[in-house]
């Protein structure tokens, strides 16, 4: 099952984000409870393309937006793909601030029935950090609160915090993790995620402010092994495994789809890595080329 852009406006401006803001600006209406129930019915009828992206995957929903909590219908059209979409994982994508509410916890905990993930980013270990990403002062403390009411308020729902790496967030990375263990203790109640960004939408545009080389990225994870090792469940997305250290390559996961990755003939052609490699995401490769890659022997 495909990405389904559940609601186009936000109340975040992250600064990576991989929407443009064109997508923002489109009329709410073809986002609404009909229009989406009109949607997903006509993909799951095979009647022609209907979403965008990963559109070929079958096995899991992706919700995400804009902010898909913020949508008029949300507990409705929630209701409705849970419904008419029964034992498929869905996973909501979201900048956790709704959450910061315990009543729509509570009524999203009733309405989510798993296999539901919902997974948040948090930008770093502080308000400072974190807002500047976000682009709003005051998103930090209602991430963060919205964090700790789903894991408390949620109980079948899994959690998944997403940690994005580029420019603006690498050297904050440990800093990020020591604060999650720090008020998160409960390393099996959640799963970390540290996440290249892609080179797509605002992050595409702020290229001077967050672009960043998947080297730098996969050495602050190297560097970051002690603490990764704390974590229960951490996983890697984006990575190509020659960049990080033997430890973390088990941590990789192939997130993107195969029309969106490459692998370079004139490094990953012999590489004994491959079958299981992520390669390149093509829009990283085109931005940065493939001189990073170090082919392993077979
Ligand atoms: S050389 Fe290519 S296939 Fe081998 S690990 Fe690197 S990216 Fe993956």
């Amino acid at each position: 099952m495909p990405d389904i852009p559940f609601w186009n406006k936000c109340n975040n401006k992250c600064v990576m984000c991989t929407n443009t803001p064109g997508f923002a600006r489109q009329p709410g209406e073809a986002y609404r409870l009909k229009s989406q129930i009109g949607k997903l019915e006509r993909y799951l009828k095979g009647l022609g393309p209907v979403y965008l992206k990963n559109s070929g995957s079958a096995e899991f929903v992706s919700l995400t937006g804009g902010e898909p909590t913020l949508h008029p219908e949300f507990f409705q059209l929630l209701a409705y793909f849970r419904r008419r979409l029964p034992g498929t994982p869905i996973t909501l994508l979201s900048n956790g601030r709704r959450f910061s509410d315990e009543k729509f916890t509570r009524k999203f905990a009733a309405a989510a029935r798993p296999p539901f993930t919902v997974a948040v980013a948090l930008h770093g270990p502080a308000a400072r950090v974190h807002d500047a990403v976000a682009g709003v002062p005051g998103s930090f403390t209602e991430t963060v609160k919205g964090l700790g009411n789903l894991a408390a308020l949620a109980p079948g729902v899994r959690l998944e915090i997403r940690l994005v790496l580029h420019k603006k967030s690498i050297k904050h990375f440990p800093g990020t993790l020591k604060f999650l263990l720090r008020n998160f203790p409960d390393t099996s109640r959640c799963l970390v995620a540290a996440i290249h960004y892609e080179i797509e939408g605002m992050s595409l545009e702020n290229h001077a402010a967050v672009g960043l080389r998947l080297g730098a990225s996969a050495k602050a994870l190297n560097d970051a092994l002690p603490l990764i090792r704390r974590f229960e469940n951490f996983r890697l997305y984006h990575f190509p495994l020659c960049l990080v250290g033997k430890e973390l390559r088990p941590l990789c996961w192939i997130t993107i789809p195969e029309e969106d990755r490459v692998y370079p003939p004139g490094k990953c052609g012999g590489c004994a890595l491959r079958d299981k490699c992520l390669g390149l995401m093509a829009e990283y490769s085109k931005m940065f080329g493939d001189e990073e890659l170090r082919p392993v022997k077979r």
